[in-house]
């Protein structure tokens, strides 16, 4: 796929060189050539230095054969403005677009863009690292009503069936990492040793599944 990455601080040049290093053919633009140095010594794509603002700068990146864009500057406004001028003028398929400060998240939803709230993202996960240890988050949808939690299983949830530890609409098993692979458990499957369940949560589901992680397996919803 042909991307460009706007922007090339410590989260773009870590885009770009994931996205090289899946096969993609990756350009990268940033005003500052020092931010060029972000990138690792091996990374292979088209580096282009100038203001993201100006047309000139878009066309050297390839943006008429794009058929991804991810703006990842500092700047709200610039991510969105060249987001939608990428969108309307030049008919990119897929922008995507970091929300530097959380303070501006509105003028991305006003602009129906596909966002990524790094910051916020990075606050909630901590804060839940913080409040619940041992269910890590892997993935948030919406404002956070609904999160992927990936859980080491204690000792005393092992030899028993995986609905017997979730409560019912409020949680549901996703994937289950067993012996270095990976599979969909269903509420049958029994829990070893050692696994890793990734589980889709509520609020209250969450609440439910740190109670039976801590609880020895009796735990219950006590809001
Ligand atoms: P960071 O906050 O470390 O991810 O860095 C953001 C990067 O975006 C910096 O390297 C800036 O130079 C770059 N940047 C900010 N505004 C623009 C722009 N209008 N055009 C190109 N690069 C930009």
């Amino acid at each position: 796929m042909n991307i460009i990455v706007v922007g090339c601080g410590r989260f773009g040049a870590a885009l770009a060189y994931r996205l090289f290093k899946s096969g993609h053919n990756v350009s990268i633009i940033d005003r500052n050539p020092d931010a060029f140095d972000n990138l690792p010594p091996d990374f292979v794509g088209l580096i282009v230095e100038g203001d993201a603002l100006s047309q000139d700068v878009l066309i050297r990146a390839g943006i008429e054969k794009a058929e991804s864009l991810a703006l990842a500057t500092n700047s709200d406004t610039t991510n969105v403005v060249v987001a939608h001028a990428a969108r309307e003028a030049f008919g990119v398929p897929n922008v995507v677009v970091r929300n530097y400060d959380p303070r501006y998240r509105s003028l991305y939803d006003e602009f129906k863009l596909q966002t990524v709230s790094s910051v916020l993202w990075g606050v909630q996960c901590m804060e839940e690292a913080i409040l619940y240890p041992g269910a890590e988050v892997s993935f948030s949808f919406g404002e956070g009503e609904v999160k992927i939690y990936e859980l080491a299983i204690p000792a005393h949830w092992e030899g028993r069936k995986i609905k017997d530890m979730l409560i019912k609409g409020e949680c549901v098993p996703v994937a289950l990492i067993r012996d270095g692979g990976a599979l969909i458990p269903d509420q049958e499957t029994v829990l070893e040793k050692g696994d890793i369940l990734q589980v889709s949560a509520t609020a209250k589901g969450r609440k439910y599944l740190l109670a039976q992680l801590s609880l020895g397996g009796k735990g219950g919803l006590d809001t």
